[in-house]
């Protein structure tokens, strides 16, 4: 998208930090913004239960079928429409040195000035058995249905070594942390749970070994570790990609006869069965990423706007979900769905835990006379809890 062109600006506002604010009327429908990460980076587990993304960009990687058939478990599984599967020929780019996997030889040419030059485990610059201790530490405390990575501070970290204008990116960085000290401890503390100080020190302890670098000593205090980490707690995105997916959506865009798509739909909601039955919810290659532009779009619980990955890789859209008039904020929703639809109460409480504020939204404005109920999915939570 062409900066120049773009349908909005990005301004202060009273008391919620920066927001976007559109600059002519918008209709549903329209794209807002399509942005890439400043980094990204897929989960930990996910990459070890081998959903194969792309190292750089998380475009999922496998056939639709091959895919399928990993999770359903069912290996004579074969999906009609091939031609819908837009990886069906697999093509992958190996980086010459080590198994990393990329989408194409951009991507990896992009990985190898970014970060890749480093953490290739036979970089001489790289300790293989230092990243490997990383990543088990944190597996070994953020299980999944997971959240956040540090591997996300890992390529930061790598990446400042890396660019000629160190002072710009740190600044980029910095932008995100914005929290003062309390409140950095919350959100660490509810990513790690009460272990929290000792996994904190151990965390800081291995990035400092592999990364540390005068330019950003500040970073490897006890403060300035713990406001990095929280930055990833209130800002990174998580990000899906899934061949599945797209071949789905290709499937259902198919100009069919009536009886061959009732077929086809029938033969679609079976795989999704079967997938359910094995696989459960976990069928995306899923992953985080921070986003300059994105993370300065405010949250309601009302939105106008919504995010999602339509190219199957790390890009990310904003799309009005609703007409928006000139001038008007344009805002997303950092709940899901289901979290939506629960009581104020409940709703902003998990705001507060998780980002920090207080919404003050228009449906929050309008249920303010509700009594503070917590809704029944929350109150199951808060007995879990006990
Ligand atoms: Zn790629
Ligand atoms: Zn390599
Ligand atoms: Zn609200």
């Amino acid at each position: 998208m062409d900066e120049q062109k773009l349908p909005f600006v990005v301004r202060k506002t009273e008391n919620k930090g920066f927001g976007l604010f559109a600059t002519k009327d918008l209709n549903a429908g329209d794209e807002i913004l399509v942005e890439e990460p400043l980094v990204s980076c897929q989960f930990a587990w996910n990459k070890l239960y081998k959903y194969l993304a792309c190292d750089y960009c998380m475009k999922s990687l496998e056939t639709a079928e091959s895919m399928s058939q990993r999770l359903t478990e069912n290996r004579s599984l074969s999906l009609p429409h091939p031609e819908c599967c837009e990886r069906n020929v697999a093509i992958t780019v190996q980086c010459p040195q080590c198994e990393i996997t990329y989408c194409s030889t951009s991507c990896r040419d992009k990985a190898f000035t970014e970060y890749h030059q480093i953490l290739c485990p036979h970089s001489q610059y790289c300790s293989p058995e230092g990243l490997e201790q990383l990543d088990e530490t944190w597996r070994n405390i953020h299980y999944p249905p997971e959240t956040a990575t540090v591997w996300l501070l890992a390529k930061i970290m790598t990446r400042v070594k890396m660019e000629k204008n160190k002072a710009e990116f740190i600044s980029y960085i910095e932008e995100f942390c914005h929290q003062c000290k309390n409140e950095s401890e919350e959100i660490v503390h509810k990513l790690l749970g009460d272990q929290f100080k000792d996994q904190l020190h151990m965390l800081r302890e291995q990035l400092k070994s592999l990364f540390y670098s005068d330019d950003i000593a500040h970073w490897f205090t006890v403060e300035g570790f713990e406001k990095l980490f929280a930055l990833l707690g209130t800002n990174q995105q998580g990000i899906g990609s899934s061949a599945l997916s797209v071949w789905v959506h290709n499937c259902d865009n198919l100009d069919l006869p009536d009886g061959q798509r009732d077929q086809l739909d029938t033969f679609i909601d079976k795989l999704y069965e079967d997938l359910e039955k094995v696989s459960g919810s976990f069928l995306n290659c899923e992953g985080a990423g921070l986003y300059r532009v994105q993370s300065k779009c405010n949250h309601s619980c009302a939105p106008n706007a919504e995010v999602s990955f339509l190219h199957n890789d790390h890009r990310l859209t904003v799309k009005a979900i609703n007409d928006v008039a000139a001038g008007e904020e344009i805002t997303i929703s950092y709940l899901s769905e289901c979290e939506l639809n629960r009581s104020r109460h409940s709703r902003q409480k998990h705001l507060r835990e998780n980002y920090l504020f207080t919404c003050w939204c228009k449906k929050c404005q309008a249920q303010n006379g509700d009594p503070d109920v917590t809704s029944d999915e929350d109150s199951e939570d808060d007995m879990d809890d006990t």
